[in-house]
């Protein structure tokens, strides 16, 4: 039976806040970025250096509580904040000391994307995360990374050259290639399951400057499948997400596109504005754009502004596949159609480049030859909803699926065979190994959960 925690005690123990029940903040503090989520811990606690992390590691070993970690809070299935147990918050833990010349940055793990992206930007430089600015440093980087620098870049962890990780034990570990090597190719991938990594060390690129927004098309068989033929085989430059959705009420769309099936893609070509141009020429002349915002920005442009207070909810399902052609571009825009979500949605990231240049082995995340990574999802306004929806999803997945294969950061809470999927073979057991090493008593278990070694078979 878990102890419970004297909050008066831990707020002289700590050096960061300490946000129990009765404090106020507290409903904001609990509060993940997706709806539906309505969970009370005993106490949140945001951390102030890597003394606190380890102080509340060490009282979640003691007491038995649940143990969540929090960068920024985007977690699908909602695992960085937990019932009744402690939340370690890196939300205070923001800085970056960015070396311009060297072209390289520590910085510390609450911060999100879009703050890392401004601060790199004063320099003329950059590095790839996700495709959304609020998603926490955190979370993505120890999952992998795929944003819009991938086929030009790679993965986050690819440009991730050490890391700052608290172990189960308390310990602080400088971890990089030659410094605990195994832990270090772990948590490239591997997520929260190896410790708290309070910060990374990246490299950076000189990239001022991107060719990059929305490009919406109609959506067709054949528009959908030549926008992945063409994205396929675009410069390494070329970072494409085309969502395939029915357009929804937005005010920059005209009347009559509203509730159309449309390819809403979102470009990013990380090179020369003119160049960009003539690499876009292609896309813009498969149909006709509804519209097309794609233009030269700073590359922090291609975060746009969040709604503050958005919690959307949604199911959602993830896999690679090898191909979209026309038989998969139909099958898709059958079941957009027949979706009756606010929002029911095939997203397609035409992966290779700079990804697929690295071995499978090399780091945690293990599906690098993979051509395209998929997400179905449907929002919806209530999390009662969620039902209704399942078997649209599952049809979905169904007729679009080609093997298992899964990327961590996108699953929700779906059983063991789900993470398995995302850790093929030699991966997973190299987890486990790991797992057994740095956190034997699974104290890091809130998460996409890596057994160690020795529950493997449980
Ligand atoms: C709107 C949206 C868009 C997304 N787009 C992309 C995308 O384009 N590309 C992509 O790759 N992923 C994407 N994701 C998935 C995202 O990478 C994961 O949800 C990720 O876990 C979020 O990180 P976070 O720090 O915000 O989340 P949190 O909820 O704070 O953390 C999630 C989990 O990560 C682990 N974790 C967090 N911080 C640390 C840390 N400092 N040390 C160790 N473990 C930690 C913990 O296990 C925690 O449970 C998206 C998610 C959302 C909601």
């Amino acid at each position: 039976m878990p102890e419970t925690i004297s909050i008066d005690k831990l707020r002289t123990d700590v050096r960061g806040r300490v946000i129990g029940p009765d404090d106020p903040g507290y409903d904001e503090a609990r509060t993940p970025f997706y709806g539906g989520i309505d969970r009370r811990p005993a106490v949140i606690v945001r951390v102030a250096d890597d003394a606190d992390v380890a102080r509340v590691i060490a009282i979640a070993r003691e007491t038995g509580l649940e143990l969540a970690v929090r960068s920024g809070g985007h977690s699908i299935p909602g695992y960085s904040v937990s019932d009744g147990g402690i939340v370690l918050d890196l939300a205070d833990m923001r800085a970056i000391d960015i070396d311009a010349d060297g072209r390289t940055a520590w910085a510390e793990t609450g911060l999100t994307a879009v703050e890392f992206a401004n601060a790199a930007h004063e320099h003329g430089l950059a590095l790839g995360f996700g495709d959304t600015g609020s998603v926490g440093i955190g979370g993505i980087t120890t999952g992998g990374g795929v944003g819009y620098l991938a086929r030009k870049y790679g993965l986050t962890i690819d440009d991730m050259l050490a890391a700052d990780v608290v172990t189960a034990d308390g310990e602080v570990r400088r971890v990089d290639a030659e410094n605990e090597p195994d832990l270090f190719w772990a948590i490239r991938g591997g997520g929260g399951n190896f410790g708290v990594a309070t910060r990374f060390h990246f490299r950076l690129h000189d990239l001022p400057s991107v060719v990059g927004g929305m490009l919406l098309l109609p959506a067709t068989a054949q528009t959908i499948a030549g926008f992945v033929a063409q994205a396929e085989a675009a410069p390494e430059e070329f970072s494409t997400i085309a969502n395939v959705t029915k357009a929804p009420p937005m005010p920059f769309l005209p009347e009559e596109a509203h509730g159309k099936l449309v390819i809403m893609a979102l470009v990013c070509f990380a090179g020369d504005a003119e160049e960009g141009e003539r690499v876009l020429a292609p896309f813009r002349a498969l149909a006709q754009p509804i519209a097309d915002m794609v233009r030269p920005i700073p590359y922090p442009e291609i975060y746009p502004p969040e709604e503050e207070g958005y919690h959307p909810t949604a199911i959602a399902h993830n896999m690679f596949v090898e191909a979209i052609g026309v038989p998969e571009a139909e099958t898709t825009l059958e079941h957009v159609q027949s979706s009756t979500a606010m929002m029911g949605v095939a997203q397609f990231r035409v992966l290779g480049g700079a990804v697929a240049r690295v071995p499978n082995d090399a780091t945690a995340y293990a599906h690098r030859d993979r051509s395209i990574m998929v997400n179905l999802a449907a929002l919806y306004a209530e999390p009662e909803e969620a039902e209704t929806h399942l078997p649209w999803l599952r049809g979905f997945v169904d007729a679009l699926r080609q093997d298992d294969a899964a990327y961590v950061n996108f699953l929700a809470d779906e059983g063991r065979g789900r993470i398995r999927a995302a850790y093929p073979g030699a991966t997973w057991d190299r987890l486990c190994e790991i797992k057994a090493r740095y956190d034997p008593t699974n104290l890091f278990r809130l998460n996409q959960n890596i057994p160690p070694a020795e529950d493997r078979a449980a």
